[in-house]
Order: C-alpha cells, then structure tokens, then sequence
C-alpha cells in the first residue's frame, strides 16, 4: 500500500508546530520511507535494531531516527553512533551501557524513560513509584534524559485511555520539577495521537495510519 498522502497532511494539520510527529515505519520498506521523506518528513521510529540499522545505511543521511522498542543492552553499540532518540528505555542498567557506548562514540545519545501503566499488557518500563524516586546518576554524562514514553492500555475505551494519558501527562509535569531538563511526552500511536494531543502530547509515533496495516 502506497503512503497515506492525505492522513499525513492532516496529522501534521493537528500537530500545530507543538508535537513532533514520529513515523513509525517498522517492518515497511525503504521506498515507503522514502515517499515520506519526499513530503518533508524527517523523523522516523523502528522497532527492532538489525532493521534500523539495514534502513539507516540505505538512506538519506539527515533522517532523524528514534529507537521505539525494547532495546536489549548488548545491542545498544548497533545504533549508537547515529541514534536521534531512544524512547523505551527501562532500566538504569541500560541507561548506564546507554552512557558507555556514547562515550565511545563521543556523543550525547538522548533517551525517553518507558512508563509501565497498570493494565498494560507489556511488562517492561518503570511504574509511576519507581520514576517518582529514581535518581539518574550524575556519572551518566553521555546521555541526555529528555522525559517519558508512555503506552496506553489496548482498549477500545477511549475513558480508560485518556485517563491513562491525564495520569503520564500529571507525572510529567511533576518530574519536571526534579529533573527540568524534561521538555518530551512521546503519548499517542494511530488510533489514539488525537487524545494524547488534547492531554499534553508534544511526541506521537504514527505507524498503521501513515504507512497502512502491517501484516507481519
Ligand atoms: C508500532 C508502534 C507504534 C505505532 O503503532 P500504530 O498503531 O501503527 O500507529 C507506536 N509506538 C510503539 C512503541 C510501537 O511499537
């Protein structure tokens, strides 16, 4: 299925210059990428690293790319040294081989801190606790921590979901105050960027909309 033209117009209508819009072309080909490239879009999320790394080799050079999934320690050396942002970091023990590897490629590599929220199915990211008290060390000056990255449970109940954005969107606001370098909320994918947006959003990931259903 070619790109979905006219859902990219309207996505960056309601983007207002305020969000960032991530195109999350995981498992679609170049040439997808490309026909988005050629409308002006820079940034682009994948899932998996041998797949970023592939698509990174084979295009344009000031494509901004953003790690969205779960990211194992021993491959974090991989995208280092072109990585834009990496939003599903779960651990310390990974923001630490984070720090280490751009050191090696003497960069500042920036990260999103995953929140878990109770119903979600997937089991990785930090609970509202444990953000609440975490302490990133001050060695870790290779990194840059930018905010969170959140996952609303999968439901068709758009209640449930915008009460799980209000409640990343208030601990935002509220790890502001310790950490103010925060200035990223990544909340929203395609069935649901539009209340993400109305509950604080500036980062949303859309794949399906943009790049059509993936069949895997
Ligand atoms: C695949 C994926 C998306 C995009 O999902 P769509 O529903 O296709 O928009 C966004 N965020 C993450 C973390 C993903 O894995």
């Amino acid at each position: 299925m070619p790109v979905n033209t006219e859902a990219y117009q309207k996505i960056i209508s309601q983007l207002n210059n305020e969000a960032t819009l991530v195109a999350v072309s995981k498992i679609k080909p170049v040439e997808d990428i490309l026909a988005l490239y050629q409308l002006g879009q820079k940034d682009f999320g994948e899932n998996y690293v041998q797949e970023l790394v592939d698509k990174q080799a084979k295009l344009p050079s000031d494509i901004r790319w953003h790690f969205i999934g779960h990211l194992q320690s021993n491959k974090v050396k991989y995208i280092a040294p072109f990585v834009h942002l990496i939003h599903g970091v779960d651990s310390l023990k990974l923001l630490k081989e984070i720090n280490k590897q751009a050191i090696k490629y003497n960069r500042i590599i920036h990260c999103l801190l995953q929140v878990h929220i109770a119903q979600e199915t997937t089991k990785f990211g930090f609970s509202f606790d444990e953000l609440q008290e975490l302490n990133i060390p001050k060695e870790f000056i290779n990194i840059s921590v930018d905010g969170l990255m959140g996952m609303a449970s999968f439901s068709d109940d758009r209640a449930l979901i915008r009460n799980e954005f209000k409640q990343l969107k208030n601990l935002f606001d509220k790890l502001k105050i310790n950490h103010p370098q925060f200035h990223t909320l990544s909340i929203g994918m395609s069935d649901d960027y539009t209340i993400a947006l109305e509950e604080g959003s500036n980062m949303i990931r859309i794949g399906s909309l943009l790049f059509g259903k993936r069949i895997y």
